[in-house]
């Protein structure tokens, strides 16, 4: 008789399975116990309006009203989005009359630098500003070979009330507008240009990529956010940067993920996925409620469809929470399952926080992780985390107690 061969040992353990909490804060519900979610801005004093809010037309309009000739208002973009300076002193081909008045009026002052941290290379720099109404918000630049990135803030504060994100701890505060966003990357050009971000590559050295990633939910914001993507893309009145350098992310507001995809703007799209399967992900992002996975799936989808642009799924790696290998199975297959080719997935390592729930995948299973998506035909790529040694990751950006009594001791 044949010896029957050795049975395979039976698994009696079953996956840890650990579920998102929040740590330190109690997370805002909502009547029903549902984590609260805020689409409208609170109402606040507005900041002043200045000429990045304006289109083209608007801007000329405006100069005319101070009384000037509508071509000064041509001559202030240049100073603003080439020169990066919003001096009068510094605008000498300007007539001293009126000038400073031009300036006021176009030009008004929207972010106070309140703390600039940088890494020991200098490669890296978050910049803490203090908004007209002295809200806080944050930018990170990062020099990486042959381009530089800025991950700008778009909203103070956020209100999609993620457990795991330092910046949804206290809600929204309000929307930024398309100026203050902009004012993000001309100041940070303004730096670049004056050598303030290590050795440079060559002298006429910009922020050539902008990520969405630093406060608030983008699409949340999305009138102003698209005007700023427009004056940054704008090649006679704007910042002229390449549409593909950059990158809008969301968790999955679907219904402008479609109107995203109607624009006709080819910035790269980002779904911060998170999670593949709706149980876990109602839990670690409250808009799920909103929008399953399969929703936003689609959305993207259709993103790749209309742009003929490669979607990326954000995918942060917690252990024992969202990396388990059925869920890279998971993932994988809910992508094919809409085409081949459209999408690329970026798991990104958490910080290893000893105790926390919200602590980093063991490299093992990060790997694996990534082995299973890329073994599935979906190219997968670790993403780096530069900005963790300064607080500068995604989902880390928020004004703590130290960063308000600075902003207090600093003069608007
Ligand atoms: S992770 Fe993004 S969407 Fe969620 S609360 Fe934080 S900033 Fe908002």
């Amino acid at each position: 008789m044949a010896d029957t061969p050795p049975s395979r040992p039976v698994r009696t353990t079953t996956p840890r399975q650990v579920r998102p909490q929040t740590e330190g804060w109690t997370q805002a519900k909502d009547a029903e116990g549902r984590p609260l979610l805020q689409f409208a801005s609170p109402k606040r004093g507005k900041p002043p309006v200045h000429l990045a809010d304006l289109t083209p037309a608007q801007r000329v309009e405006k100069a005319t009203e101070l009384g000037l000739p509508g071509f000064r208002a041509k001559q202030l973009e240049k100073h603003y989005f080439t020169h990066y300076t919003s001096d009068a002193a510094e605008m000498t081909d300007l007539p001293a009359s009126g000038r400073e008045e031009l300036v006021a009026g176009l030009l008004p002052p929207l972010l106070t630098e309140v703390r600039r941290l940088q890494t020991d290379k200098g490669d890296t720099i978050k910049f803490l500003w203090k908004l007209h109404d002295g809200a806080l918000v944050e930018s990170v630049l990062m020099r990486y070979p042959g381009r530089i990135t800025l991950c700008v803030s778009s909203q103070a504060g956020c209100g999609m009330n993620c457990p795991f994100c330092a910046t949804g701890q206290a809600g929204l505060t309000r929307n930024m507008s398309a100026a203050e966003i902009i004012d993000q990357i001309v100041r940070a050009n303004r730096l670049i240009r004056a050598g303030g971000l290590g050795a440079a590559e060559h002298p006429d050295e910009r922020v050539t990529n902008i990520v969405f990633m630093g406060m608030g939910e983008p699409l949340a914001n999305y009138a102003r956010v698209m005007h700023a993507v427009r004056t940054m893309t704008d090649q006679k009145h704007g910042l002229g940067m390449s549409a593909r350098g950059i990158t809008v992310s969301t968790v999955g507001l679907v219904p402008a993920i479609r109107k995203l995809s109607a624009e006709e703007i080819p910035v790269t799209f980002a779904l911060s996925l998170h999670a593949p399967d709706d149980e876990l992900r109602d839990e670690l992002i409250p808009v799920n409620s909103r929008w399953k996975v399969d929703e936003a799936l689609d959305a993207a989808r259709e993103y790749f469809e209309k742009t003929g642009r490669r979607v990326s799924i954000e995918y942060a790696l917690i252990k024992d929470m969202n990396d388990h290998p059925w869920r890279a199975d998971l993932l994988a297959d809910k992508l094919n399952a809409r085409g081949r080719g459209w999408v690329h997935v970026n798991p990104i390592p958490l910080n290893p926080t000893p105790g926390s729930v919200w602590t980093a995948s063991e490299r093992g299973v990060q790997n694996e992780f990534v082995r299973r998506l890329n073994a599935a035909g979906i190219p997968t790529t670790l993403r780096d985390t530069r900005g963790k040694e300064i607080d500068g990751a995604c989902g880390q950006l928020v004004a703590t107690e130290e960063d308000e009594k600075a902003a207090e001791a600093t003069p608007a």
